[in-house]
Protein backbone atom coordinates (compact mmCIF):
# COMPACT_ATOMS: atom_id res chain seq x y z
CA UNK A 1 0.00 0.00 0.00
CA UNK A 2 1.42 3.40 -1.03
CA UNK A 3 0.41 7.04 -0.89
CA UNK A 4 -1.35 8.50 -3.97
CA UNK A 5 -1.83 11.95 -4.35
CA UNK A 6 -5.74 13.19 -5.18
CA UNK A 7 -7.22 16.65 -5.40
CA UNK A 8 -8.20 16.59 -1.59
CA UNK A 9 -4.87 14.91 -0.57
CA UNK A 10 -3.10 11.81 -0.40
CA UNK A 11 -5.13 8.62 0.61
CA UNK A 12 -4.18 4.94 0.73
CA UNK A 13 -3.51 2.92 -2.74
CA UNK A 14 -6.19 0.57 -1.68
CA UNK A 15 -8.54 3.19 -0.96
CA UNK A 16 -8.72 3.82 -4.46
CA UNK A 17 -11.28 1.20 -5.38
CA UNK A 18 -13.08 0.89 -8.50
CA UNK A 19 -11.56 3.56 -10.64
CA UNK A 20 -12.15 4.88 -14.62
CA UNK A 21 -8.27 4.97 -15.73
CA UNK A 22 -8.83 7.84 -18.03
CA UNK A 23 -11.02 10.77 -17.92
CA UNK A 24 -11.33 14.87 -17.97
CA UNK A 25 -13.68 17.08 -16.01
CA UNK A 26 -13.11 19.47 -18.74
CA UNK A 27 -10.52 19.83 -21.63
CA UNK A 28 -9.76 22.06 -24.16
CA UNK A 29 -6.41 24.25 -23.85
CA UNK A 30 -4.07 26.22 -22.01
CA UNK A 31 -5.33 29.73 -21.73
CA UNK A 32 -9.05 28.67 -22.23
CA UNK A 33 -10.13 30.63 -18.97
CA UNK A 34 -8.66 33.66 -20.55
CA UNK A 35 -10.73 33.81 -23.77
CA UNK A 36 -13.00 36.91 -23.69
CA UNK A 37 -16.45 35.37 -22.75
CA UNK A 38 -15.77 31.57 -23.12
CA UNK A 39 -15.49 31.24 -19.33
CA UNK A 40 -17.51 33.67 -17.30
CA UNK A 41 -18.39 33.18 -13.88
CA UNK A 42 -22.08 31.50 -14.50
CA UNK A 43 -20.20 29.41 -16.94
CA UNK A 44 -17.86 28.49 -14.18
CA UNK A 45 -20.49 27.34 -12.01
CA UNK A 46 -21.96 25.89 -14.57
CA UNK A 47 -18.72 23.84 -15.46
CA UNK A 48 -18.72 22.80 -11.38
CA UNK A 49 -22.07 21.70 -11.24
CA UNK A 50 -22.07 19.82 -14.35
CA UNK A 51 -18.74 18.08 -12.71
CA UNK A 52 -20.50 17.22 -9.60
CA UNK A 53 -23.54 15.79 -11.05
CA UNK A 54 -21.41 13.11 -13.00
CA UNK A 55 -19.13 12.48 -10.08
CA UNK A 56 -22.29 11.89 -7.81
CA UNK A 57 -24.18 9.91 -10.89
CA UNK A 58 -20.62 7.73 -11.61
CA UNK A 59 -20.73 6.98 -7.77
CA UNK A 60 -24.51 5.41 -8.42
CA UNK A 61 -22.69 2.90 -10.55
CA UNK A 62 -20.24 2.15 -7.72
CA UNK A 63 -17.07 3.93 -9.26
CA UNK A 64 -14.58 5.38 -6.69
CA UNK A 65 -11.91 6.83 -8.28
CA UNK A 66 -11.27 9.02 -11.51
CA UNK A 67 -7.74 9.17 -12.75
CA UNK A 68 -8.10 12.91 -14.30
CA UNK A 69 -5.55 13.25 -17.52
CA UNK A 70 -5.76 16.99 -17.73
CA UNK A 71 -2.26 18.55 -18.03
CA UNK A 72 -2.10 22.10 -18.02
CA UNK A 73 -1.60 22.03 -22.16
CA UNK A 74 -4.86 20.40 -22.31
CA UNK A 75 -6.82 23.10 -20.24
CA UNK A 76 -6.78 21.72 -16.70
CA UNK A 77 -8.55 24.36 -14.65
CA UNK A 78 -7.41 24.00 -10.28
CA UNK A 79 -9.84 26.40 -9.20
CA UNK A 80 -12.08 23.25 -10.82
CA UNK A 81 -10.57 20.67 -8.97
CA UNK A 82 -10.85 22.83 -5.50
CA UNK A 83 -14.33 23.73 -6.09
CA UNK A 84 -14.92 19.75 -6.96
CA UNK A 85 -13.11 18.87 -3.69
CA UNK A 86 -14.91 21.05 -1.12
CA UNK A 87 -18.17 19.37 -2.60
CA UNK A 88 -16.81 15.98 -2.25
CA UNK A 89 -19.87 15.47 0.06
CA UNK A 90 -22.04 16.10 -2.99
CA UNK A 91 -20.63 13.12 -5.09
CA UNK A 92 -17.89 10.63 -3.02
CA UNK A 93 -15.47 10.53 -5.51
CA UNK A 94 -11.84 10.34 -5.28
CA UNK A 95 -9.98 12.29 -8.27
CA UNK A 96 -6.55 11.99 -9.05
CA UNK A 97 -5.28 14.62 -11.06
CA UNK A 98 -2.33 15.10 -13.41
CA UNK A 99 1.02 17.06 -14.29
CA UNK A 100 2.78 16.16 -17.58
CA UNK A 101 1.61 16.95 -21.23
CA UNK A 102 -0.79 16.62 -24.08
CA UNK A 103 0.17 16.19 -27.98
CA UNK A 104 1.22 19.31 -29.04
CA UNK A 105 4.68 19.68 -26.64
CA UNK A 106 4.99 23.65 -25.41
CA UNK A 107 7.36 25.38 -27.31
CA UNK A 108 9.48 26.25 -24.59
CA UNK A 109 10.25 22.20 -24.02
CA UNK A 110 11.81 22.08 -27.28
CA UNK A 111 15.07 24.08 -25.94
CA UNK A 112 15.46 22.78 -22.42
CA UNK A 113 16.68 19.00 -21.09
CA UNK A 114 15.05 15.94 -20.51
CA UNK A 115 16.40 16.95 -16.34
CA UNK A 116 14.74 20.49 -17.01
CA UNK A 117 11.54 18.80 -17.99
CA UNK A 118 11.64 16.35 -15.02
CA UNK A 119 11.96 19.50 -12.71
CA UNK A 120 8.41 20.75 -13.74
CA UNK A 121 6.66 17.15 -13.31
CA UNK A 122 8.18 16.35 -10.31
CA UNK A 123 7.30 20.28 -8.86
CA UNK A 124 3.71 19.20 -9.55
CA UNK A 125 3.44 16.16 -7.78
CA UNK A 126 5.38 17.21 -4.78
CA UNK A 127 4.05 20.99 -4.45
CA UNK A 128 0.72 21.01 -6.29
CA UNK A 129 -0.34 21.68 -10.08
CA UNK A 130 0.43 25.20 -11.17
CA UNK A 131 2.74 25.56 -8.24
CA UNK A 132 0.34 26.36 -5.45
CA UNK A 133 -2.93 23.54 -6.49
CA UNK A 134 -3.53 20.12 -5.36
CA UNK A 135 -0.70 18.03 -6.32
CA UNK A 136 -0.78 15.76 -9.39
CA UNK A 137 -0.28 12.21 -8.70
CA UNK A 138 0.20 10.67 -12.10
CA UNK A 139 2.02 11.89 -15.05
CA UNK A 140 0.10 12.38 -18.43
CA UNK A 141 1.92 11.87 -22.28
CA UNK A 142 -0.17 12.18 -25.09
CA UNK A 143 1.91 10.40 -28.46
CA UNK A 144 -0.22 10.62 -31.76
CA UNK A 145 -0.31 11.38 -35.26
CA UNK A 146 2.35 14.10 -34.01
CA UNK A 147 5.07 11.36 -33.77
CA UNK A 148 4.96 10.66 -37.27
CA UNK A 149 6.86 14.16 -38.04
CA UNK A 150 10.37 12.91 -37.91
CA UNK A 151 11.71 15.22 -40.52
CA UNK A 152 13.07 18.80 -40.45
CA UNK A 153 15.79 20.80 -38.23
CA UNK A 154 14.22 19.81 -34.80
CA UNK A 155 11.32 17.00 -35.50
CA UNK A 156 8.43 17.11 -33.31
CA UNK A 157 9.29 13.21 -33.17
CA UNK A 158 11.94 13.89 -31.23
CA UNK A 159 10.95 16.32 -28.86
CA UNK A 160 8.63 14.14 -27.60
CA UNK A 161 11.13 11.12 -27.40
CA UNK A 162 12.89 14.04 -25.01
CA UNK A 163 9.60 15.03 -23.22
CA UNK A 164 8.96 11.08 -22.38
CA UNK A 165 12.61 10.52 -21.35
CA UNK A 166 11.90 13.38 -18.96
CA UNK A 167 8.68 11.47 -17.77
CA UNK A 168 10.41 8.71 -16.92
CA UNK A 169 13.13 10.72 -14.99
CA UNK A 170 9.90 12.43 -13.14
CA UNK A 171 8.22 8.89 -12.40
CA UNK A 172 11.31 7.96 -10.92
CA UNK A 173 11.97 10.59 -8.61
CA UNK A 174 8.56 10.90 -7.45
CA UNK A 175 7.34 7.64 -7.30
CA UNK A 176 4.34 8.56 -9.47
CA UNK A 177 2.92 6.43 -12.40
CA UNK A 178 2.85 7.70 -16.16
CA UNK A 179 -0.35 7.22 -18.23
CA UNK A 180 -0.01 7.52 -22.19
CA UNK A 181 -2.03 8.39 -25.02
CA UNK A 182 -1.22 7.02 -27.61
CA UNK A 183 -2.35 6.02 -30.98
CA UNK A 184 -2.96 3.19 -31.20
CA UNK A 185 -3.62 1.72 -34.51
CA UNK A 186 0.41 3.61 -35.01
CA UNK A 187 1.26 1.11 -32.26
CA UNK A 188 2.71 3.70 -30.19
CA UNK A 189 3.32 1.74 -27.16
CA UNK A 190 6.02 0.16 -28.37
CA UNK A 191 8.34 2.74 -28.54
CA UNK A 192 7.13 4.54 -25.94
CA UNK A 193 7.52 1.52 -23.63
CA UNK A 194 11.29 1.14 -25.15
CA UNK A 195 12.54 4.83 -23.99
CA UNK A 196 10.77 4.23 -20.17
CA UNK A 197 12.31 0.56 -20.41
CA UNK A 198 15.63 2.46 -21.50
CA UNK A 199 15.46 5.19 -18.94
CA UNK A 200 14.94 2.23 -16.23
CA UNK A 201 11.58 2.67 -15.38
CA UNK A 202 9.60 -0.48 -13.81
CA UNK A 203 7.27 -1.23 -17.07
CA UNK A 204 4.62 -1.76 -14.25
CA UNK A 205 4.49 1.58 -13.68
CA UNK A 206 3.34 2.64 -17.23
CA UNK A 207 -0.60 2.59 -18.78
CA UNK A 208 -0.54 2.59 -22.40
CA UNK A 209 -3.44 4.14 -22.67
CA UNK A 210 -6.83 4.60 -25.74
CA UNK A 211 -5.08 0.75 -26.34
CA UNK A 212 -9.14 -0.06 -27.71
CA UNK A 213 -8.82 1.63 -30.76
CA UNK A 214 -7.62 -0.88 -31.89
CA UNK A 215 -8.20 -5.03 -32.17
CA UNK A 216 -4.51 -5.93 -33.30
CA UNK A 217 -4.36 -8.61 -30.18
CA UNK A 218 -1.45 -8.79 -30.93
CA UNK A 219 0.01 -5.45 -30.56
CA UNK A 220 -1.56 -5.31 -27.53
CA UNK A 221 -0.31 -8.63 -25.98
CA UNK A 222 3.41 -7.26 -26.64
CA UNK A 223 2.93 -4.67 -24.71
CA UNK A 224 1.10 -6.68 -21.63
CA UNK A 225 4.42 -8.94 -22.37
CA UNK A 226 6.67 -6.05 -21.40
CA UNK A 227 4.56 -5.22 -18.26
CA UNK A 228 2.92 -2.69 -18.67
CA UNK A 229 -1.35 -1.98 -18.11
CA UNK A 230 -3.04 -1.66 -21.22
CA UNK A 231 -5.50 0.98 -20.88
CA UNK A 232 -8.59 0.45 -22.92
CA UNK A 233 -10.09 3.71 -21.42
CA UNK A 234 -12.28 4.46 -24.88
CA UNK A 235 -15.73 4.26 -24.61
CA UNK A 236 -18.31 6.78 -26.07
CA UNK A 237 -21.81 4.45 -27.38
CA UNK A 238 -24.03 1.68 -26.06
CA UNK A 239 -24.30 0.83 -29.99
CA UNK A 240 -24.35 -3.41 -29.45
CA UNK A 241 -21.84 -3.37 -32.32
CA UNK A 242 -19.72 -1.13 -30.60
CA UNK A 243 -19.83 -2.20 -27.16
CA UNK A 244 -19.16 -6.22 -28.73
CA UNK A 245 -16.21 -4.73 -30.24
CA UNK A 246 -14.58 -3.03 -27.24
CA UNK A 247 -15.72 -5.05 -24.46
CA UNK A 248 -14.58 -8.06 -26.96
CA UNK A 249 -11.04 -6.49 -26.55
CA UNK A 250 -11.39 -6.56 -22.84
CA UNK A 251 -12.83 -10.53 -22.92
CA UNK A 252 -9.99 -11.29 -25.23
CA UNK A 253 -7.07 -9.86 -23.07
CA UNK A 254 -8.28 -10.89 -19.84
CA UNK A 255 -8.95 -14.76 -21.25
CA UNK A 256 -5.45 -14.92 -22.16
CA UNK A 257 -4.11 -14.31 -18.67
CA UNK A 258 -3.84 -10.28 -18.20
CA UNK A 259 -7.31 -8.87 -16.83
CA UNK A 260 -4.77 -7.48 -13.89
CA UNK A 261 -2.76 -5.47 -16.85
CA UNK A 262 -5.92 -3.90 -18.23
CA UNK A 263 -7.93 -0.73 -16.88
CA UNK A 264 -11.10 0.31 -18.17
CA UNK A 265 -12.35 4.14 -18.39
CA UNK A 266 -14.07 6.95 -21.68
CA UNK A 267 -12.17 9.82 -21.81
CA UNK A 268 -15.16 11.60 -21.22
CA UNK A 269 -15.70 14.67 -19.86
CA UNK A 270 -19.05 16.27 -18.42
CA UNK A 271 -17.97 19.90 -18.89
CA UNK A 272 -15.54 19.99 -21.78
CA UNK A 273 -14.32 22.62 -24.46
CA UNK A 274 -13.20 20.18 -27.01
CA UNK A 275 -13.79 22.80 -30.00
CA UNK A 276 -16.32 24.78 -28.35
CA UNK A 277 -18.18 24.26 -25.28
CA UNK A 278 -20.74 21.35 -24.64
CA UNK A 279 -23.96 22.61 -25.23
CA UNK A 280 -25.52 19.59 -23.77
CA UNK A 281 -25.37 18.20 -20.27
CA UNK A 282 -23.70 15.08 -20.34
CA UNK A 283 -24.25 14.06 -16.28
CA UNK A 284 -24.42 10.08 -17.31
CA UNK A 285 -20.70 10.50 -19.31
CA UNK A 286 -18.95 8.07 -17.33
CA UNK A 287 -21.45 5.26 -16.28
CA UNK A 288 -21.30 3.06 -20.11
CA UNK A 289 -18.36 1.17 -18.17
CA UNK A 290 -19.68 0.43 -15.06
CA UNK A 291 -23.32 -0.16 -16.47
CA UNK A 292 -23.18 -1.00 -19.79
CA UNK A 293 -19.32 -2.84 -20.72
CA UNK A 294 -19.00 -4.40 -17.57
CA UNK A 295 -22.31 -6.42 -17.72
CA UNK A 296 -21.26 -7.40 -21.97
CA UNK A 297 -18.34 -8.91 -19.92
CA UNK A 298 -20.22 -10.78 -16.97
CA UNK A 299 -22.64 -12.21 -19.73
CA UNK A 300 -19.24 -13.36 -22.02
CA UNK A 301 -17.89 -15.44 -19.35
CA UNK A 302 -15.85 -12.87 -17.77
CA UNK A 303 -15.54 -13.82 -13.72
CA UNK A 304 -15.58 -11.44 -10.60
CA UNK A 305 -12.23 -11.79 -10.36
CA UNK A 306 -11.43 -10.49 -13.91
CA UNK A 307 -13.56 -7.46 -13.68
CA UNK A 308 -12.12 -6.77 -10.03
CA UNK A 309 -8.62 -7.07 -11.50
CA UNK A 310 -9.92 -4.48 -14.32
CA UNK A 311 -11.05 -1.78 -12.29
CA UNK A 312 -9.25 -2.18 -9.11
CA UNK A 313 -6.45 -4.05 -9.05
CA UNK A 314 -4.88 -2.54 -12.32
CA UNK A 315 -4.06 0.61 -11.77
CA UNK A 316 -3.72 0.89 -8.20
CA UNK A 317 -0.90 -1.88 -9.18
CA UNK A 318 0.84 1.23 -11.43
CA UNK A 319 1.12 3.74 -8.56
CA UNK A 320 2.32 0.82 -6.29
CA UNK A 321 5.06 0.02 -8.77
CA UNK A 322 5.75 3.77 -8.99
CA UNK A 323 6.54 3.89 -5.65
CA UNK A 324 8.38 1.55 -5.62
CA UNK A 325 11.05 2.10 -7.60
CA UNK A 326 11.53 5.80 -6.31
CA UNK A 327 15.12 6.73 -5.58
ZN1 LIG B 1 -8.07 11.96 -22.66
Amino acid sequence: MVSVNTIRGPIDSSELGRTLSHEHLTTGGAGMDRIPGLMDDSRKREMVDRSVAALARVRQSGIDTIIDLTPFDLGRQQWLFREVAARHDEHGVNIVCATGCYRWVPPYYWTWTEDEIADRFALEIEQGIDGDGPKAGIIKLAWDMEARLTEGRMPIRSVMEKVARAAARASKATGAPISCHTLATDELGTPLMEIFEAEGMDPRAVTIGHSNDTTDLDYLTSIAKRGANIGLDRFFSDDPEYVATRGGIALALAQAGYAEQVSLGHDAQPAGFWGRWNETERPHCWTLVPEVEVPWLRDHGASEADIDAMLVTSIRATFEAAAAQKA
